[in-house]
């Protein structure tokens, strides 16, 4: 609403933080009127988003281009198309998905039925990242909407083209008293977690995800949180090589350039296949990219200048930098990187230790594919373990012995895509999940209720307890 959106700074609209409680005492206002737990506002809402992005595919691809170079094709795919179907499978499925689960009762309750309610949480916030500013911001807060919720967005202040699109079609679009954007970086968060809301999703790096808990916990507001961690994928020898090799290009260089909470991180492989699984992967790299990767328009650049200074700091640390096998290219200028391969970096090495999120691969090698197993479990629990293998026992071992939020077996990324799955992670990488049903279930609170009639009273329960009545 007019009264208190916006103010300008610097030429460039920004949120009067003094104004975060009004925000959110607006926003509860009409979530207390009820309107939001209509089915029928809950279906107008996810119809606007539909239309919305159908009628501006081509502003959302800029935007995207502007902030991260992202070619057409993945924009479309990784994206507009995902955001849409998961606003698809709501509007199928929400008046499903509203009905009260009949459940058994037991002699104890005798004459009575039972049902849970999936009520509404109440005002959530929804804090999203960049490296998939669309999807990562809109998906929650289509989960928000399906469960009746009154909704805030803050998307990430690092991808400025997106979250301003996001915020001028949100007020366009929807409905403002009830779905808002506040733009900005940490003081806008900072002024937004001091709120009291009902729940929190937040999507991002595990330090910031202890802030979120943190603030959350002041007011005992439930989280979601969706962080990331290094994924892992396990190579076997006796696999389809082009196909498999192909999967794992399309889940780290074809998918954002590596800046992807599931994306591989780093491969593990046996010491005698590592040098063919090398040469298959720059074969395939070239069929992708051509000859100059870094002239290649089928590929992201990195997001930012930081970002492109911690990645290089990674391939340049002194144990890393002379493991390189494949790429190594930079242009600081364009933030570009090559797809980068290293063979055998030390345990202790940094590109090791911490989520890469970026175009650089190390390859580690054992001397039996189980070995892969105590190197996974040697570090915090990732989002994503990828396995390639037509062993069965050995995919049957990776499912039992390896936790992460989720598994996939040769391929890579596409477990994000199945409706049916929850996405979340586990530990480190994150706690609650969600996607299509599961996003339902993450913004709603499932009331148990009890009904009985006035009929077969038994006097057991009340006092007096005597003891015949105790021993009955
Ligand atoms: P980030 O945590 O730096 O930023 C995410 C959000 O937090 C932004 O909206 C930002 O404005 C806000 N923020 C930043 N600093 C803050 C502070 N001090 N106080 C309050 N809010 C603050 O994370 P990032 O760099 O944008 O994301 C990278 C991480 O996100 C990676 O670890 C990646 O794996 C993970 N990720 C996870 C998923 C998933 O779905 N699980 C998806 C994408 C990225």
């Amino acid at each position: 609403s007019a009264t208190l959106s916006v103010v300008e700074v610097e030429g460039k609209p920004k949120f009067d933080v003094d104004k975060t409680a009004l925000l959110v005492k607006e926003l509860r206002e009409s979530f207390n009127s009820g309107r939001t737990k209509s089915y029928e506002w809950r279906i107008s809402q996810l119809k606007s988003i539909e239309k919305m992005i159908d009628e501006n595919e081509k502003e959302i691809t800029e935007a995207l281009h502007k902030d991260l170079s992202k070619p057409e094709l993945e924009a479309f795919i990784a994206e507009i198309s995902q955001t849409k179907s998961s606003c698809k499978l709501a509007l199928k499925e929400l008046s499903h998905w509203m009905i009260p689960e009949e459940v058994k009762t037991s002699l104890t309750t005798y004459p009575s039925s039972a049902e849970i309610v999936s009520e509404p949480l109440g005002v959530v916030l929804v804090i999203s990242t960049w490296n998939f500013p669309f999807l990562l911001s809109l998906d929650p807060v289509i989960g928000a909407i399906s469960a009746g919720n009154s909704v805030v967005l803050k998307p990430s202040e690092i991808a400025p083209a997106t979250s301003l699109l996001l915020s001028s079609l949100v007020e366009e679009y929807l409905d403002n008293s009830a779905i808002r954007v506040v733009e900005g970086a940490v003081d806008e968060t900072t002024a937004l977690l001091e709120q009291k809301w009902d729940k929190i999703l937040y999507t991002g790096s595990a330090r910031v995800g202890r802030i979120v808990m943190a603030a959350a916990a002041k007011h005992l507001t439930p989280v979601t949180l969706e962080l990331g961690g290094k994924c892992p994928a396990v190579v076997d020898s006796n696999i389809n090589l082009q196909v498999a090799v192909r999967r794992i290009i399309a889940g780290k260089w074809a998918c954002n350039n590596g800046q992807a909470c599931i994306g591989v991180d780093y491969i593990i492989t046996t010491k005698e296949f590592a040098p063919k699984l090398i040469d298959s992967i720059r074969y395939e790299l070239e069929q992708f990219f051509g000859k100059d990767p870094m002239e290649s328009k089928d590929i992201s650049r990195i997001v930012s200048s930081s970002h492109f200074a911690r990645l290089i700091k990674l391939l340049d640390e002194d144990k890393v930098s002379d493991k390189v096998v494949l790429g190594g290219q930079r242009d600081e200028n364009r933030l570009k990187i090559a797809p980068t391969i290293l063979l055998d970096v030390p345990e202790d090495s940094q590109i090791m230790q911490e989520e890469i999120f970026g175009p650089l691969m190390p390859i580690l090698t054992v001397e039996n594919l189980k070995d892969s197993f105590e190197v996974i479990k040697s570090k915090s629990k990732p989002l994503a373990a990828y396995l390639f293998t037509n062993d069965e026992q050995l995919k049957k071992d990776f499912v039992q012995n390896i936790s992460s939020g989720g598994m996939l077996i040769n391929d890579t990324i596409l477990h994000v895509a199945a409706d049916g799955l929850p996405f979340g992670g586990v530990g480190e990488s994150g706690m609650g999940s969600y996607h299509g049903k599961f996003s339902f279930d993450a913004f709603s609170h499932k009331k148990a209720v009890l009904y009985r009639s006035f009929d077969g009273d038994t006097s057991v329960r009340y006092p007096p307890y005597t003891p015949k009545r105790v021993r009955l």
